[in-house]
């Protein structure tokens, strides 16, 4: 744990009211993460807020928002807009930096609280923050040992440095939660929460005169309703060779061992992403086989589905460390095609 004199600054300074950001992915807990934070502020807290979430198809693996905001009871909250300046933002999933701006419009003297095993000067490079403070906690590391998921992680580091977050009021609504729907994971949660709260890394990296904060850009989809071809057509036939699956992961990949492979391939009748690469070569009775190659990391959602169903122990699970993917990735052979 380390709790330096900046945490106090961040307190003093964020005290009043809070907009705070959650971004994530699906299957990872951020709505319900949101819902808890204004729940214990309404109803536990005395505060006006208000909560609400923006996804997509509601799978897992795709981008999550959720929005918070809490005032003193005697600010009115008028707007029920998302969050486009954020005092706070939560990344539930570091390889969102790769995909998402999610320090938009985040405030010069914001406060990022990151899912992540690096140091606050990494993830300040990574997430191209200039001022503000950073908040690390390996969410993911209390979530794996916990047994549970890094939402409760995340809300006790959120807690830890936004302090109109009251620890033991959103600690009971996490009980409440918990003890309604999933009795036998309460303990689990709130010893989550706990270490969320204790192992945060805090560095403050105070703005210098004239900062002016992180412009909020509305991310612009290709395609949409206005600028759909006519009859939905595809133009960019085999586009999907393109697409990076690594921010679906959710802090784990399978990792290959080709020594105990026996190439059986049903790694490769499972997999939803066509991963698996591999290559005719002769036999020790030369005959021709197709032979397991490596995973093409690229298309990996991390699903795990292939560790399952591995006869041997050629497959197993291990958490994502940063460049494992890059490093360890086979590539497929596909043309690429631009249309
Ligand atoms: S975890 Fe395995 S089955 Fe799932 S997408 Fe990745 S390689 Fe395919
Ligand atoms: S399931 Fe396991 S043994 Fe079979 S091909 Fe895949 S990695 Fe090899």
């Amino acid at each position: 744990m380390t709790v330096s004199s900046e945490l106090k600054t961040v307190a003093v300074r964020h005290q009043n009211n809070a907009e705070i950001r959650l971004e994530s992915i699906g299957g990872l807990g951020a709505n319900l993460a949101g819902k808890m934070l204004a729940e214990a502020g309404v109803l536990r807290m005395g505060l006006n807020g208000w909560n609400a979430a923006s996804y997509g198809s509601e799978k897992k693996g795709t981008p999550v928002k959720s929005y918070v905001r809490l005032t003193p009871p005697d600010v009115q909250i008028r707007g029920a807009n998302p969050i486009e300046e954020p005092d706070v933002v939560g990344v539930f999933h570091e390889a969102l930096f790769k995909t998402q701006n999610c320090i938009a419009g985040l405030k010069t003297d914001g406060i990022l609280v990151v899912n992540t095993t690096k140091t606050p000067e990494q993830i300040r490079k990574e997430s191209g923050l200039h001022t503000g403070t950073v908040v690390c906690v390996d969410a993911m590391g209390i979530s794996v040992e916990e047994k549970t998921r890094v939402n409760t992680a995340m809300l006790g580091a959120l807690c830890r440095v936004v302090p109109i977050l009251d620890p033991d009021k959103v600690r009971d609504v996490i009980r409440d939660t918990f003890q309604g729907k999933y009795p036998g994971l309460t303990e689990a949660n709130i010893r989550t929460f706990d270490r969320g709260y204790a192992e945060v890394t805090v560095q403050e990296f105070p703005p210098e005169a004239g900062e002016i904060p992180q412009p909020f850009v509305r991310p612009v989809s290709d395609f949409g309703y206005q600028t759909q071809n006519p009859g939905g057509i595809i133009n960019t036939a085999g586009n999907s060779v393109l697409k990076d699956m690594s921010a679906s992961r959710q802090g784990f990949l399978p990792d290959l061992n080709l020594a105990e492979c026996i190439h059986c391939g049903n790694c490769d009748q499972v997999c939803p992403d066509m991963c698996f690469v591999w290559e005719p070569k002769e036999n020790e009775k030369g005959r021709t086989f197709m032979f397991l190659q490596g995973i093409d990391y690229q298309y990996c959602k991390g699903c795990l589905k292939c560790v399952d169903v591995c006869p041997t122990s050629a497959l197993t699970q291990l958490r994502e460390e940063d460049l494992y993917a890059e490093e360890h990735s086979v590539k497929h052979d596909f043309p690429i095609i631009v249309g």
